[in-house]
């Protein structure tokens, strides 16, 4: 059967890490973006450069009539999608006084309502075809706290419950959903913490090291795959250790 895979914000990161672990496993694959079109683009080119066939789609995850669009798109290029990886997401420090409405819900737009537009728009194919596979990208700030990081933990610890109650109620439905809990990876999002304290979170992790995009994209790749047949509503950590 033929497999494609929609991947939010893959145009850098972890998302584009995905997009090419998902091409090398199979999949074709749609990129989503929001700014960055060139960088979508050069994505793109990696997966086909595995055989596979790429879309690239421009949609803010905020938007539901966007990602709808931004589905149907997919859907024309590639075929039913059978797999959602929502990795778009913004983080930001602040304390939890100076976070202004505007931020609080943006984040919580992008971060948690970006998840249930994808979902929303993928879903009545999924149930009526009895299958899918849904996987979030959620952190280690949403299973435990963070000084400076409150909207953001917040959103994350709202996709482990969007994970856990979606996974109960579409399993009668064969659709699969878990979520991937990153610990501290090494893309332009952690930048602005300095190369001090990210030095100092490398420290903080057992592993000795922060992480790679392509160790969330291997944990992904693995929860879409046939292996992961009889998982569903789990919450994968991967974070050298950093939350034990
Ligand atoms: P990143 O390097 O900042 O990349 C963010 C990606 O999301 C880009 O492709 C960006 O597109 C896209 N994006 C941002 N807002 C969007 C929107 N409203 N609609 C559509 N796409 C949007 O981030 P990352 O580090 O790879 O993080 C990816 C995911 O992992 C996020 O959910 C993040 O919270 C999570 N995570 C990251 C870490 C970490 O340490 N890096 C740890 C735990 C969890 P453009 O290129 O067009 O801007």
């Amino acid at each position: 059967m033929k497999q494609v895979a929609l991947v939010t914000g893959a145009s850098r990161g972890i998302g584009r890490a995905i997009a090419v672990e998902l091409a090398r496993e199979g999949w074709d694959v749609c990129i989503n973006y929001i700014q960055h079109h060139q960088a979508a683009e050069e994505a793109a080119h990696a997966v086909r450069a595995l055989g596979r066939r790429a879309a690239v789609v421009q949609a803010d995850v905020a938007d539901g009539s966007a990602v709808a669009e931004m589905v149907r798109e997919a859907e024309r290029d590639l075929g039913p999608v059978s797999l959602v990886v929502n990795n778009a997401g913004i983080a930001g420090q602040a304390q939890f006084q100076d976070i202004t409405d505007e931020m609080w819900n943006r984040y919580l737009a992008v971060n948690l309502g970006g998840a249930r537009n994808t979902i929303k728009a993928v879903l009545p194919r999924m149930i009526s075809e009895k299958a899918g596979c849904i996987v979030n990208i959620s952190s280690i700030w949403g299973l435990r706290g963070a000084s400076c990081e409150v909207a953001y933990a917040c959103t994350k610890a709202g996709i482990i419950a969007l994970t856990r109650s979606l996974a109960a109620e579409l399993g009668p439905s064969q659709i699969r959903v878990n979520c991937v809990a990153p610990g501290v990876i090494n893309t332009d999002m952690v930048q602005v913490l300095g190369q001090e304290t990210l030095r100092d979170l490398a420290g903080q992790t057992p592993l000795g090291r922060l992480g790679t995009p392509e160790d969330i994209a291997h944990a992904v790749a693995f929860l879409a795959s046939d292996k992961a047949s009889f998982i569903t509503g789990q919450v994968l950590t991967a974070d050298g250790g950093f939350v034990v």
